[in-house]
């Protein structure tokens, strides 16, 4: 399978780490929507949220429990938001599930 996150998890294609553990990686968004944006992904292939079930949950609890020490790695403790886009109508670009941690700043618009 062709999956861009994959590859970056697997150190094929070059990334700047923020964290990793057993189960999950965390890297620097290329393309930043905030002064901190990092990108958070279970490293086991996942498409998007719409596939979380029993078989994965494991995995994706991972990537929850890492959230916050993501979260303190990048002295984020005014505040964040944590985003995952789903599908074409949630405008997902990479169909690897990740988690958007976006911070260091006000944030400017709210959507929910
Ligand atoms: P989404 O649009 O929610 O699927 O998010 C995909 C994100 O991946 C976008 O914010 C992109 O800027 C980011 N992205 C794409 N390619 C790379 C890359 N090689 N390294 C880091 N981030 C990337
Ligand atoms: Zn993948």
């Amino acid at each position: 399978m062709d999956c861009l996150f994959c590859s970056i998890i697997k150190g094929d294609i070059p990334s700047s780490k923020v964290y990793e553990d057993d189960y999950v990686y965390a890297f620097k968004d290329i393309n930043p929507n905030a002064k901190v944006h990092v990108l958070v992904v279970p490293k086991t292939h996942i498409d998007s949220a719409d596939c979380i079930e029993e078989s994965n949950i494991e995995a994706v609890s991972k990537v929850m429990l890492a959230i916050p020490k993501v979260a303190s790695v990048c002295g984020l403790s005014d505040g964040y938001r944590v985003i995952t886009n789903v599908g074409e109508n949630g405008g997902q670009t990479v169909k690897h599930i990740h988690f958007h941690i976006l911070g260091g700043e006000k944030l400017p618009v709210k959507l929910a």
